[in-house]
């Protein structure tokens, strides 16, 4: 039987991996909801409606007719890309430029709006798997999986650190670390849907855990 997978918790505590490799084993829709949140932030960013020092909120909102976003299944990444009005701007939403702005964007209850009920219409199928922060609370209250995933902040950073490097960032430990806590207090001190474990979820402490043995107590869950 397929079923809806929500996948929920902090900022790089390995929720996308798990996710997409999930999806992949089960033959599911794998949504990355952050980078909803991330191609908004990168339309505002462009537009001069948030900068280090300010943020043109109404502007924002007053602009969001205009921002189309899909995903578009990209065989060399395994994954779906996401588009912002048919450009690929899957590598310009993985910033730590954007990372600086996304939990300000995604505090604003019309940009929560729009992009959760375009996500309940991606999952209104069964056979997804979708990560994010509100998914298990807010966009599926009803998956029949939820899990919540955690980490030291320590480690989450470390994780980002290494990822963004890899890519070929100039970033320091430092400001990735205050980054990762920044978002953290962000996204669970906001209004509108703050970051928390829906009762039901499962958490999962990866701490401690490598990919692949997360991976197999995930997948027997989902089949469970
Ligand atoms: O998952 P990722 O780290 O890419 O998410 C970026 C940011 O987008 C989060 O820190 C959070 O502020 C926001 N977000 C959200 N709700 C979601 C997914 C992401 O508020 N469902």
């Amino acid at each position: 039987k397929r079923i809806t997978i929500a996948i929920d918790g902090f900022s790089s505590t390995g929720k996308s991996t798990v996710a997409k490799q999930l999806a992949r084993e089960l033959g599911y829709v794998y949504v990355d909801t952050g980078a909803m949140y991330r191609a908004v932030s990168f339309y505002a960013m462009r537009n001069d409606l948030i900068t280090p020092t300010s943020f043109d909120k109404e502007g924002l909102v007053a602009k969001l007719d205009n921002i189309q976003l899909k995903f578009i299944f990209d065989p060399d990444l395994g994954y779906a890309a996401i588009y912002l009005n048919d450009e690929n701007i899957e590598d310009e939403i993985r910033t730590l430029e954007v990372s600086n702005y996304v939990s300000k964007v995604a505090a604003v209850s019309q940009v929560r709006e729009k992009l959760v009920s375009q996500q309940q219409l991606m999952g209104k199928e069964k056979g997804v798997v979708m990560d994010g922060r509100d998914i298990g609370t807010v966009v599926f209250p009803h998956a029949e999986l939820k899990l919540f995933m955690t980490a030291t902040s320590k480690e989450r950073a470390q994780r980002r650190y290494k990822e963004l490097i890899e890519k070929g960032q100039e970033v320091n430990y430092e400001e990735v670390l205050k980054n990762v806590e920044e978002r953290d207090h962000l996204d669970t001190t906001r209004e509108d849907s703050p970051l928390v474990k829906a009762q039901d979820a499962i958490e999962i402490d990866n701490s401690s855990l490598s990919i692949e043995e997360q991976f197999e107590k995930i997948l027997k869950l989902s089949l469970d």
